[in-house]
This record gives structure tokens, C-alpha cells and sequence, in this order.
């Protein structure tokens, strides 16, 4: 297989990424002997983990096209294609085969397009097996995914998948009253779930569609990864959880629910190692500057460190792996 360090990192703009919490590469040093877990950025809330044996991807959204997104305004001078609601919704194949080499399994969290919009190509490409909703099953059916590389799920279920388990937890999306850039209600959405008779093409329109959210607990070589694809969570269904990684949505909408750092934190008894996860400005190229969404961050880190102490907070950089310790 392809390993994480053959895989060409992304540094330009990288000067910038400069922020009072520890680097990634603290936790570069590999421990020898036993199976290395790592986590790497994706961008939105896309990550690939690894032990170097079984690949999972999270939400793997690379196109990041030029659009209006909730809390970011298009880039002045990014001269891409603008994509609106109503353009065809279709993947930057290049930039994902840049990047994307193999995956033995993708878990969406819902299907918005800065979620499943690259998923069809990605699957097609790579023959994983997806996890997802009834919602996620339709989108990838109408592309031509075959059935038996599709596990629906509702939450609630434990499944033992060969070398890796994963833990669906029923959650929920985050809310977006005041996000610039949303308007959630005008114009109002189509349907709750992308209907079963779905066909291929999609506008970008059609995947404003949610079709329920859902969190993932991957038990990995010993290692716990919870993560999160928005700006929100289920107390109940995550209390108890111990993960040795969390990553949490960081975008500014999660003020809209009550103590959410903290509820989080406290139910999942103060996890080792956060990582902010969809809390980058994703609709410019991986090399521009994240500097702004980056000073955007600091609220959640102080959020944190307050409730979390002893918490390894890292804001990861694309491709650059994060090594568990
Ligand atoms: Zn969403």
C-alpha cells in the first residue's frame, strides 16, 4: 500500500499555521514495536486514519470549490469556476488523485456536498466499503456504487469490520441561525432524506439535504477515534465514550448550543488528544493561507484548555500525519 509519508505534503502558505498550541510533529516520533495510528487532515471535516495496514476514510471532501459557504465569502482573486446552487455537482478529480491512493473504508457522517460530493468518485476509485445513512445510500446508488459496498445505518449499531470495529452514534447536525452566509429556511429544503429514485447528476442544490447525522467511535490497533462531522452531538448517546482521540466541530455555529465544548469534553471524561475538525475556510485550494479561520479557532481552543486542562489540543495541517501516541 501507498503509506501516509509517501504522500506528498502540502507546505505551501504552511508559515502562517502558527498557533499557541502543540504541533502536530510533537507527536511525530513513531513508538516502535506495535502498530502506529495516524490521523491526517483532509480539510473540512475529512480525515483519513491509519494503522498502515487498513485505511478509513472520514468524510473525504477534496474539491473545495469555489462557493459561498455558511461562514466564509468566496476568496477576491480566486479566479476557479464559481459553483452555485444551481451547477452540477462534480468532483475535482485531479486534487483527489493527488491525494487519495486507497481506502478499505469511508464513513459519512450526512450528506451535504462538503461531505459526500467527492464520495462517488472516491468509492468508484478505490472499491472501499461506505458507512452511512439511507440518505448517503441513495446519493451513492445513483452513481453507480454497488449495493454490497454499502452499509446503511441508522445509529446504534457495533460492527466488527476484520481488523478495525466502528461504533455508529445516532447525533445531530449543527444549527446555522446566525452563521453570514446561511439561509436555511429561503430557499427551503427539498426533502429530509435524497430519495431512493434518485438519479445522477446532482445540482449542488440537491446536496443541501442533511439526511440525519450520524458520528463514528473507530477502534483501531488499539487506538479509540471519535469523530464528529458538525457542530453537534447527542449527549446521551456519546456519554461514557473514552476515546484516545476526539475530533470535534469547531465551527463558530456551535455557540448556538448550550456549554457544547464542555457537555462534550465532560461526557467523554477529558480525552487525550482533541482535534478541531470542519473549522477551516474550504471553498479556496488546499495552498491558500488559513490564517483567518485559524484566528477563528481560538475561541474553541480557549473553550478547551478551560474545561480540558490536561487536553493535547493539535490544529492539524493538510497532509501532515498526526501520530497517536
Ligand atoms: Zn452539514
Amino acid at each position: 500500500m501507498v503509506t501516509l509519508n509517501e504522500m506528498e505534503p502540502i507546505r505551501r502558505g504552511m508559515g502562517l499555521w502558527t498557533c499557541a498550541v502543540v504541533a502536530g510533529a510533537l507527536f511525530g516520533a513513531a513508538s516502535r514495536g506495535g502498530a502506529q495510528v495516524r490521523l491526517t487532515y483532509l480539510g473540512t471535516a475529512g480525515w483519513e486514519i491509519t494503522d498502515g495496514r487498513t485505511v478509513v476514510l472520514i468524510d473525504p471532501y477534496l474539491s473545495r470549490h469555489r462557493r459561498v459557504i455558511p461562514n466564509d465569502d468566496t476568496l477576491p482573486g480566486d479566479s476557479r469556476p464559481l459553483f452555485t446552487n444551481d451547477d452540477i455537482a462534480r468532483s475535482d478529480t485531479a486534487v483527489i488523485d493527488r491525494h487519495i491512493r486507497r481506502a478499505d473504508f469511508i464513513l459519512l457522517t450526512h450528506t451535504h456536498s462538503d461531505h459526500v460530493l467527492d464520495v462517488p468518485y472516491i468509492a468508484l476509485k478505490t472499491g472501499a466499503i461506505v458507512i452511512g445513512t439511507e440518505s448517503t445510500h441513495n446519493f451513492l446508488r445513483a452513481y453507480g456504487v454497488p449495493a454490497d459496498h454499502i452499509l446503511v445505518v441508522k445509529g446504534g449499531e457495533d460492527y466488527a469490520l476484520g481488523p478495525i470495529s466502528v461504533k455508529v452514534i445516532p447525533s445531530l447536525h449543527g444549527v446555522l441561525w446566525r452563521a453570514p452566509n446561511a439561509r436555511p429556511q429561503n430557499p427551503p429544503l427539498p426533502s429530509a432524506v435524497i430519495p431512493a429514485d434518485a438519479k445522477a447528476t446532482f445540482r449542488m442544490g440537491d446536496l443541501r439535504v442533511e439526511g440525519g447525522t450520524l458520528a463514528y467511535l473507530v477502534r483501531i490497533a488499539g487506538r479509540e477515534i471519535l469523530a464528529f462531522g458538525s457542530m453537534n452531538y447527542i449527549e446521551r448517546e456519546v456519554q461514557g465514550l473514552r476515546p484516545d482521540v476526539a475530533l470535534i466541530g469547531a465551527m463558530p455555529e456551535r455557540r448556538e448550543i448550550y456549554d457544547y465544548t464542555g457537555r462534550l469534553l465532560r461526557a467523554l471524561g477529558y480525552p487525550r488528544i482533541v482535534l478541531p475538525t470542519q473549522w477551516d475556510r474550504f471553498n479556496v485550494e488546499y495552498s491558500v493561507s488559513q490564517e483567518p479561520a485559524i484566528q477563528r479557532l481560538e475561541s474553541f481552543i480557549t473553550e478547551v484548555r478551560r474545561v480540558s486542562p490536561k487536553t493535547r489540543l493539535v490544529v492539524p495541517r493538510y497532509f501532515d500525519p498526526i501520530v497517536v501516541p
